[in-house]
């Protein structure tokens, strides 16, 4: 059987959307929607996953707008998606897939257009559309309307009538055509350029365009209120696995040296001793995280024999198990810290220590702790010669 050729279609600059994700704390400078993450993995990039399952795919076209081309190219191959050719997408999304259909196989019966913001679509479906379209020029996914559907004058808020909505469908992506009769209709149907859909292409054009109805959720990805939906629906359908480790290290304070704990320097005349600049919190944090991530310890990582770390900024060695991690299709989730110190009250410095370490887990505060606690005069730490870390790191499967 010949393959499917799936396109799909990048979307537009984005701006409204990437203002709203900024204004509440989005934590990926997401250049538009289809980048933003659901669940720790770029919306495109969750549409490209569920459609990798379907077999009858043969290849994948991707447009989107010029200044997105190499962002694009650089998150496909880190996902497994390096296969999938990238086209500069035009003014409208009509002449967008337009581009893209352009760098189908001519062999290629069939072309399947899918909106790169509809990350939830079930492969099943895509199946049973390939099913459905046959002795059609087309078909699409459509969920039949459950609403009561009104229309109104034109030029009022008055209502003319109530639509009978048994022969409603609300259309979905993605959308099924023959490929050359899409071609066809892109050169002789009027204002080919300003259809929202396929389908509608085929229609004026004389096409029979089946409906196959779908039972599944396929939300498009428009305002930030569908990201937050889609994840809460992601991640009571996946349960997303989490793990969690622990660490502790324990340094001696000595003259000379500048305490810093947390990536924050501390106001003291003693500071910890140690190959790196010892800050025994990150260092905690860095082994807790390792262990939930099972990446062995600090040690294996950064050895204190090597001059490579003499004096190194902890922030920087936690920030590269972060991104050992995420390689390893892991993120934070959370993190709970106590520092044992005995001298200074670290009261002034919590907040700044506990946003440092958000940061560089990439976290909003509110998901980092940070206690500080003294020993009562007991043991090393209770008589100023030491200070001891320990922390808790959950992660979650990306
Ligand atoms: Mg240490």
């Amino acid at each position: 059987m010949l393959k499917v050729s799936l396109i799909v279609a990048g979307g537009g600059s984005g701006q409204r959307f990437r203002k709203a994700l900024k204004a509440r704390g989005g934590r990926m400078a997401a250049p538009t929607k289809i980048f933003a993450e659901l669940a720790g993995k770029p919306v495109l990039i969750r549409s490209l996953d569920a459609m990798r399952k379907v077999s009858e795919i043969g290849e994948i076209v991707l447009a989107v707008p010029k200044d997105q081309i190499r962002i694009s190219r650089m998150l496909l191959k880190k996902h497994g998606h390096g296969g999938v050719k990238i086209v500069a997408g035009g003014k409208t999304r009509a002449l967008s897939v337009l581009q893209a259909l352009k760098r189908t196989a001519g062999s290629a019966r069939s072309v399947l257009v899918h909106d790169g913001a509809r990350p939830l679509i079930d492969p099943e479906a895509v199946r049973k559309l390939i099913r459905g379209a046959q002795g059609a020029d087309g078909a699409i996914l459509a969920s039949p309307l459950t609403g009561t559907v009104k229309k109104i004058r034109p030029g009022s808020m008055e209502i003319e009538k109530t639509v009978d909505r048994r022969f409603l469908f609300s259309a979905e992506t993605p959308q099924l055509a023959n490929r050359s009769f899409l071609l066809r209709a892109y050169k002789t149907v009027a204002d080919a350029e300003l259809a929202t859909d396929e389908s509608s292409l085929l229609e004026a054009a004389g096409g029979r365009v089946k409906v196959v109805t779908h039972e599944g959720w396929n939300p498009k990805i428009t305002d930030y209120k569908d990201l937050e939906l889609a994840e809460a629906y992601w991640t009571r359908g996946q349960g997303a696995e989490t793990r969690t480790g622990f660490g502790r290290d324990i340094h001696r304070l000595s003259e000379g040296r500048r305490l810093i704990l947390g990536g924050t320097v501390i106001a003291h005349d003693k500071g910890c001793l140690g190959h790196s600049d010892g800050d025994a919190l990150l260092h905690a944090v860095t082994d807790a995280l390792l262990g939930a991530a099972g990446m062995g310890d600090i040690g294996e990582w950064y050895s204190d024999k090597d001059p490579k770390f003499k004096n190194a900024d902890s922030s920087k060695l936690l920030l590269g198990i972060v991104k050992q991690a995420a390689l390893r299709g892991w993120r934070p989730v959370h993190a709970d810290t106590v520092i044992h110190l005995e001298k200074p009250k670290l009261s002034p410095f919590k907040a700044a220590i506990r946003a440092k370490i958000a940061g560089l887990l990439g976290l909003p505060v509110e998901a980092v702790s940070v206690k500080a606690k003294t020993m009562e005069g007991l043991g090393p730490v209770g008589e100023g010669l030491a200070v001891s870390c320990d922390a808790l790191v959950t992660l979650q499967r990306i």
